[in-house]
């Protein structure tokens, strides 16, 4: 079916033939007729599959009749990382270049003024994450009354960062008569319960769950021990193993990882930007910006803020960590293979991991190949390392940067360094800052003992709102211990009296 058979407006269809699409994708081609008759939508769908498009498509032609007037957006998309909301904006650009439409980017990180400044002079589309809108909100700077559409895109996400309270808040102060698009990858029960809340009679559109995988991806398990220090060697030699390798992102399950991992590869010699929730806005973009544009072959990244990110060529996925949510990888490892290209992922599996892997082969309804041997070959493995390990003691080399992608002489005892635990920031930006120097060389191999960490309360309990500490708002991460993690409140730990029998 063509795109001219959508009922999309002519500026549309000119802007879609500019972007160089022939053909509508099966979630556009369902999505786009009913969206135009002002239905409700819910929409199965995971990114990757066109789904932006479905809904910012029918958007600018629906948007062509009105004008914006101050304050009052007429039109919502929610999105659940700023990442994903900087994408759509991006979306409305390229697709949007024949119409003079306002859109607002409203997301946490960045000044409010710029953003106060924009909302002021009329708003078509306002692109959000939560938090900030509801900020906004507050400060009175902001009606929702005027809000013709509303989109909540990545719903299961928005549920397993704990954002369904603000939503929900956000959905009362839309005018009751919008026109609601609902987008979600999985439909858990919780999910279904919102779809019935805020949709009114929707129209059912769905495309192939993300169950499967691209066949143009070479899938790997790659055995090792559980040790931080082991999983990391097993990477690198993986990486330095990989002549086809251009870039590659490699996933770890908590923020904390990535940030030390991404530290452990720069002193190792590698090209690595980190991404996760945790960092402001600027360094986020920076760190994606030169990924993307091919200035740094590696970036670690969290599964939160690579979500749905667009980069079209990546050759290589590394799972630092198995994923807990069989759907993540197959979200992890569709960042490569994309377009009929061809990809490698690899995913490091250590002995604790059996569960999870089983969960993921489940899914995808097939065995991943062992690289070379399987968990029963790294007793070997790990008491090898263990040995080379032990042997380098007090004599640690100096790192030759023989390649951008790291090189094997690189200095190891900076890795033994970020070992040591969280805590020892001071150690490792010298570590990072001299980088093979002396003060990289310590050759003190004793485990430090990790330092106190408060348990944070997770997503959903975390006041539910991804508020800090200090009561701010940010975009939560799961990296947390469910319900109260290891901390008992005293209340709970006083003695209990118990009721006399009559
Ligand atoms: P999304 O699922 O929205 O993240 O889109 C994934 C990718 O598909 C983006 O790079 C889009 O530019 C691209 N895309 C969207 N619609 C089409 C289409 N009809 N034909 C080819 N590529 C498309």
């Amino acid at each position: 079916m063509p795109f001219s058979d959508l009922g999309l407006s002519e500026k549309v269809l000119n802007a879609v033939e500019a972007a160089g699409y022939t053909e509508p994708t099966p979630i556009q081609a369902e999505a786009i007729p009913h969206v135009l008759a002002r239905r409700d939508v819910l929409g199965i769908a995971q990114t990757g599959t066109g789904k932006t498009a479905a809904f910012t498509l029918p958007m600018l032609t629906l948007l062509e009749n009105g004008r914006a007037r101050a304050r009052m957006p007429r039109t919502l998309i929610l999105e659940p990382t700023r990442e994903l909301a900087a994408q759509v904006v991006e979306n409305f650009d390229r697709y949007g270049t024949n119409h003079k439409l306002n859109v607002a980017l409203i997301i946490g990180g960045v000044s409010f003024a710029e953003q106060d400044a924009k909302l002021t002079r009329g708003t078509d589309v306002l692109i959000a994450t939560p938090g900030r809108l509801l900020d906004h909100f507050e400060r009175g700077k902001l009606l929702l009354t005027g809000v013709e559409l509303l989109v909540i895109d990545e719903a299961d996400r928005m549920l397993d960062m704990g954002f369904i309270p603000d939503i929900e808040r956000i959905v009362k102060m839309v005018p009751f008569t919008r026109q609601t698009l609902f987008f979600s990858a999985t439909m858990p029960p919780e999910i279904e319960r919102l779809a019935d809340m805020f949709l009114h009679n929707p129209q059912r559109v769905e495309v192939a769950r993300p169950a499967s995988t691209a066949t143009t991806i070479t899938q790997r398990l790659v055995a090792t021990g559980s040790e931080g220090h082991a999983k990391r060697e097993r990477l690198r030699d993986l990486i330095r193993g990989e002549a086809e390798l251009k870039n590659g992102i490699i996933f770890c399950n908590r923020k904390r990882d990535v940030a030390l991992l991404q530290k452990s590869l720069v002193s190792h010699g590698f090209d690595a930007a980190a991404l996760h929730g945790d960092m402001d806005q600027r360094a986020r973009t920076t760190a994606l910006d030169a990924f993307r544009n091919g200035e740094t072959a590696l970036l670690v990244a969290s599964d939160v803020a690579a979500r749905g990110l667009d980069i079209p060529a990546v050759s290589h996925v590394f799972n630092f960590d198995v994923p807990h949510h069989p759907e993540d990888y197959v979200h992890r490892i569709g960042r490569t293979g994309r377009a009929g290209r061809a990809g490698t992922a690899y995913t490091l599996v250590s002995p604790e991991d059996a569960r999870s892997l089983g969960a993921i082969e489940a899914l995808i309804g097939q065995p991943i190949p062992w690289l070379d041997g399987d968990l029963t070959t790294i007793g070997d493995a790990a008491s090898e390392t263990a040995t080379r390990h032990r042997g380098r003691s007090g004599n640690a080399r100096r790192g030759s940067r023989s390649a951008a992608a790291g090189g094997r002489g690189a200095d190891k005892s900076a890795d033994r360094n970020l070992d040591k635990g969280a805590g020892e920031s001071t150690d490792r930006s010298r570590v990072r800052g001299s980088r093979g120097g002396s003060t990289a060389q310590r050759a003190d191999s004793r485990p430090t003992p990790e330092p106190h960490r408060e348990p944070v309360r997770e997503g959903r309990a975390r006041d539910e709102r991804g508020r800090d500490e200090r009561g701010r708002r940010h975009e939560a991460e799961g990296d947390t211990p469910v319900g109260l993690g290891s901390h008992v409140p005293a209340f709970l730990l006083r003695p209990v009296l118990a009721k006399k029998e009559k």
